[in-house]
């Protein structure tokens, strides 16, 4: 049976900047609308600011050259000015693209060249892993960009970088003067054609493979916002809760979560959020108590921590009126005992649920609902979706019976970039998007997610795509054939390789060490092999030549249960 929403309501007709901005000439508010945590009183812009600094960078690209659908790369942690960046690259008709800021050279070079991006703007402290990726793709120096924390652009210090490969010129080169910002207007977008424009590609692993670049498009945006927003104001008490509304923001912004959240949603609703320049545990809790923080926007590991750490209770969080959690699986359990820290039963914490390929959620709580279990509620506004029990669709499960979810929304994304047959192995010609979660529906249509099909391991709510590192460790060697899946320790899915050593001589914990380390030098922090090596005769393979992960996952959870 397919699924429908509860709510619909017509998508807004509506570019993402009309959306956020109305136009570029709209009064907008002038109060602080994004708020630096470590300089509150002098660092911050207002939506105003916004439009006004985003106006001004896409008037700086197109006079440096960039022509429509250009893809614009920011690899930097979240600084005031990233929102205004991913804006001003979408107003002057380009793409954006974030890549992980803890991302090292060769995964860097890979989303480069991926996506053939014709700009690189780059944080100060990571430029030599930037020029070093640039140098790989064969990107020029008079492309890239220093991006710095906001502060030297507040106050007027900016600097060109001299390096070996020569000048780099500061970010805000391509700042336009107030004057050029006020007198650019971006496409005033109308028919589906044109809201069906690429602005973002947001990368994904999906269901198999290696990381691609979600297409993600105005419709996409402006449809799955509208629909958070939508929920939102079912609060019975909106108007007074809006006015004393207050986010932290420390998830990253070149994930869709952050993007959606805070660079739209807050901006539409006019509600400030507080930036923190990189997560810190003990300073969320401080930013929480110091800034009256009323709504937490969370992931599971956060949760965990602020359940567990003694720390937690030496803050005073009474201003917290809501907490939501979502990226990865997060048990009952512990959002009962998060809960405890607020006494009075006020909060609740409810899970929400999507992925990359669905802008961002798919998802949701009725604010009045009341989440007692593993829920992640039901389909937000204008979603359908249908659980299936076999790889065509056409077998439907029973309510509460386990399946494939696939999901049908006007904010499924276009497609992967350059990569026609992952999109068709993904959508289906009918427009199903098959998410690779397994999951069941109650008899209230509330969806839960019980595991997953796909090969993706999550770890602290970062992507980790076992093929990327599959294929590194086969460069080992020391190693004939490898598999990597997820493996669950302490409440935490942790990459485990699967390794077939060239002789049992080799399959000693000294190798096993030697390969972990091997492999944390070539990837990001999240990728390495903390779930363990462990040795193997053969890797266990279908007739196809597919590795069989289910097996492994098993047989990892046994391991675990011994241990
Ligand atoms: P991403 O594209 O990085 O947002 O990752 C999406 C994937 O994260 C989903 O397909 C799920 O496998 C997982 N995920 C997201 N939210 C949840 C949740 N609340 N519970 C379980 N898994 C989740």
């Amino acid at each position: 049976m397919v699924l429908k929403s509860r709510w619909s309501f017509e998508t807004p007709q509506k570019s993402l900047p009309s959306y956020i901005f109305e136009s570029p000439t709209a009064t907008l508010p002038t109060t602080a609308a994004f708020i630096s945590t470590s300089d509150p009183d002098n660092h911050y812009l207002s939506v105003a600011d916004y439009r006004l600094y985003a106006q001004r960078v896409a008037s700086g690209l197109l006079r440096s050259g960039l022509q429509p659908g250009d893809r614009v790369l920011l690899y930097s942690g979240n600084t005031l000015f990233f929102p205004c960046v991913v804006m001003g690259v979408i107003m002057a008709g380009g793409i954006f693209t974030g890549a992980n800021p803890t991302y090292v050279t060769r995964e860097l070079a890979y989303q480069l060249k991926d996506s053939s991006a014709r700009y690189l703007i780059c944080a100060e402290g990571s430029l030599e892993t930037g020029l070093a990726a640039a140098k790989e793709v064969g990107l020029g120096v008079d492309r890239i960009f220093v991006f710095d924390n906001g502060v030297a652009t507040f106050e007027g210090k900016w600097e060109d970088k001299e390096t070996p490969a020569g000048k780099i010129r500061h970010w805000t080169w391509l700042l336009d003067s107030e004057e050029k910002g006020k007198a650019f207007y971006w496409k005033d977008l109308k028919t589906d054609e044109e809201l069906d424009r690429v602005i973002a590609l947001n990368y994904s692993s999906g269901t198999t493979g290696v990381a691609k670049g979600v297409m993600i498009t105005h419709k996409n945006y402006v449809a799955n916002c509208s629909q958070q927003i939508y929920i939102i104001q079912q609060h019975p008490d909106y108007v007074e809760k809006k006015k004393r509304q207050r986010l932290l923001c420390f998830l990253p912004m070149y994930h869709a979560m952050a993007q959606a959240v805070f660079c739209v949603n807050a901006m539409v609703q006019r509600v400030p959020v507080y930036m923190m320049p990189k997560f810190d545990f003990l300073e969320m809790l401080q930013c929480i108590q110091k800034f009256h923080i009323t709504d937490l926007i969370l992931v599971p590991p956060v949760v965990v921590a602020m359940a567990k750490h003694p720390a937690t209770r030496k803050f005073d969080l009474s201003s917290v009126e809501s907490v939501g959690s979502g990226a990865a699986p997060l048990g009952r359990e512990v959002c009962a005992e998060l809960e405890k820290l607020w006494p009075d039963g006020r909060v609740n914490v409810k899970q929400g649920w999507g992925m990359t390929e669905a802008t961002c959620a798919v998802t949701t709580f009725h604010p009045a609902a009341l989440s007692l279990s593993f829920s992640v509620g039901e389909l937000a506004p204008n979603c359908e979706a249908k659980i299936v029990l076999d790889d065509e669709g056409k077998v439907e499960a029973e309510q509460g019976e386990r399946g494939e979810i696939w999901v049908k929304a006007p904010n499924v994304m276009k497609g992967y970039w350059k990569k026609p047959e992952a999109t068709k192995e993904t959508i289906t010609e009918d427009g199903w998007l098959k998410t690779g979660d397994i999951a069941y529906v109650d008899k209230d249509n509330n969806f839960f997610i019980v595991d997953r099909k796909k090969e993706l391991i999550k770890v602290k709510g970062l992507q980790v795509a076992p093929a990327e590192l599959e294929a590194l460790l086969l460069d080992h060697p020391s190693i004939i054939d490898a598999a990597v899946i997820g493996v669950t320790i302490n409440g935490e899915e942790l990459p485990r390789a699967y390794i077939v050593p060239p002789s049992k001589e080799k399959a000693t914990a000294v190798v096993a060490e030697d390969i972990k380390k091997w492999l944390a030098e070539r990837v990001s922090k999240a990728k390495r092999l903390e779930g363990g090596v462990r040795f193997i005769d053969v890797i266990p393979k279908n007739p196809s030549g597919k590795i069989m992960r289910r097996a492994l996952r098993e047989q990892a959870a046994l391991e675990v249960t011994k241990a």
